[in-house]
């Protein structure tokens, strides 16, 4: 707070830092933020900001934002696409790049990213590339880019030959997480979010796990907790990304329950119907443990323990509840190696020595994987 009188009651505000050099910034976690986005973008000292959305959140929030940024100032434009993954691709980066310059936003002007992950990704991209780089806020709007996709830089689109394959890391000015934009947010997508909120304390963080346990109504319910949970999620993936950027070290502990899950997407066919990333985590994560439990690296008590978590918040954690069926052993060992390197027969995982205690094992080798696959199905 500065010495001056505040005209309006502020929303209060977590600030987590991102410290990376000349691309540092900061993370405001609170319940109420949209109401006062205006002055805190207006003090990055653009003129103009274009307003991308999907169009679920336009509908419920793009108005009050506009509004926010008009009072203080700023010109905007909004462009609102289709909600869901299939509009993280070429001819939306074509749409939302047409629409940044049709607002005329020039070099010192911003993009603001107000959505989902995949609004963020998509916008973030955009801002990467028109006039070679625009500075963008974000906004995200589901406990997902709340807690993971807005913080760290990584934008893009999807190819036919993956996910997220055409891409740029752009780090945003500003990440502006209203916990009350999830009021709205369908159980469904905030338990998905949520899978990722757990990982953190599952990585490194065992007192976060613990906190989790006792708190996580609260983070449902919308009450002070729910700050706290994507501020600290905020806290852990900043320090993650502070310490390597570019994922060429231990960012890929991020990955931890990942490995399984991203093979059941791709069983599932990436239809959101049948499962959402976050379940696929869910799944993952338990079997992370179990495996770690598995191969003996970790008690059998804290694979029980993850699982219990994650069933009580109602997230599956069996290959048996994956809609619709997971195929066979093979199955979902082919679509495991078509996104991790087999090298020799061995695969990179995220395995974990117990709660809070993940590291990168690099030759586990596929028999192992296959055995206790075997015994997942059985
Ligand atoms: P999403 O953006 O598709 O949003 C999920 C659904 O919720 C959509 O239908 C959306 O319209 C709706 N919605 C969003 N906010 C709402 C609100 N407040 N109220 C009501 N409805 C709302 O999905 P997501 O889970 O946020 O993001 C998934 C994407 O994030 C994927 O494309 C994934 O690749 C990407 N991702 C990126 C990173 C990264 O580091 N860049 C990390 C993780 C995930
Ligand atoms: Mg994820």
């Amino acid at each position: 707070m500065n010495g001056a009188a505040a005209r309006m009651p502020e929303a209060s505000a977590i600030t987590v830092p991102v410290p990376l050099g000349d691309r540092a910034y900061d993370i405001h976690v609170g319940r109420g933020l949209l109401g006062e986005a205006g002055r805190r973008i207006a003090a990055l000292g653009a003129r103009a900001a274009a307003i991308v959305t999907d169009e679920n959140v336009g509908p419920l929030y793009a108005a009050a934002l506009a509004a926010s940024l008009e009072q203080n100032g700023l010109r905007t434009a909004t462009i609102a696409l289709p909600p869901g993954e299939a509009t993280k691709s070429y001819a939306s980066l074509e749409r939302v790049c047409d629409a940044v310059l049709a607002a005329k936003i020039e070099r010192g002007d911003l993009v603001v990213a107000l959505g989902g992950g995949v609004v963020g990704d998509l916008a973030g991209f955009a801002a990467a590339v028109v006039r070679r780089g625009v500075r963008f806020v974000q906004i995200p709007t589901t406990l997902l880019s709340q807690v993971d996709s807005s913080v760290g830089g990584k934008t893009g689109i999807n190819s036919r030959h993956g996910k997220n394959l055409v891409g740029a890391f752009h780090q945003p000015s500003l990440v502006l997480a209203d916990t009350g934009l999830l009021d709205s947010l369908p159980l469904r997508e905030m338990r998905a979010g949520y899978a990722e909120v757990v990982k953190y304390g599952l990585i490194d963080d065992p007192a976060f796990f613990d906190w989790c346990e006792k708190n996580w109504r609260g983070v449902f319910a919308g009450g002070p907790e729910r700050d706290e949970a994507v501020a600290q999620s905020c806290r852990s993936k900043a320090a993650v990304v502070v310490r390597d950027e570019r994922e060429d070290g231990d960012r890929a502990l991020l990955n931890l329950g990942h490995t399984f899950g991203h093979a059941l997407e791709r069983i599932t066919r990436y239809d959101s119907a049948r499962l959402v990333h976050g379940e696929g985590v869910a799944i993952g994560l338990a079997q992370a443990f179990r495996f770690s439990a598995a191969l003996g690296l970790c008690d059998e008590a804290d694979a029980r323990r993850v699982e219990a978590h994650l069933a009580a918040v109602g997230l599956p954690t069996r290959l048996s509840q994956v809609p619709g069926g997971y195929g066979t052993v093979d199955d979902i060992l082919e679509a495991m190696a078509q996104d991790k390197k087999v090298k020799g027969g061995a695969l990179t995982f995220i395995l974990v020595r117990g709660i809070g205690q993940s590291f990168i094992a690099r030759d586990v080798p596929v028999d192992r994987v296959r055995a206790f696959l075997q015994d997942e199905i059985t």
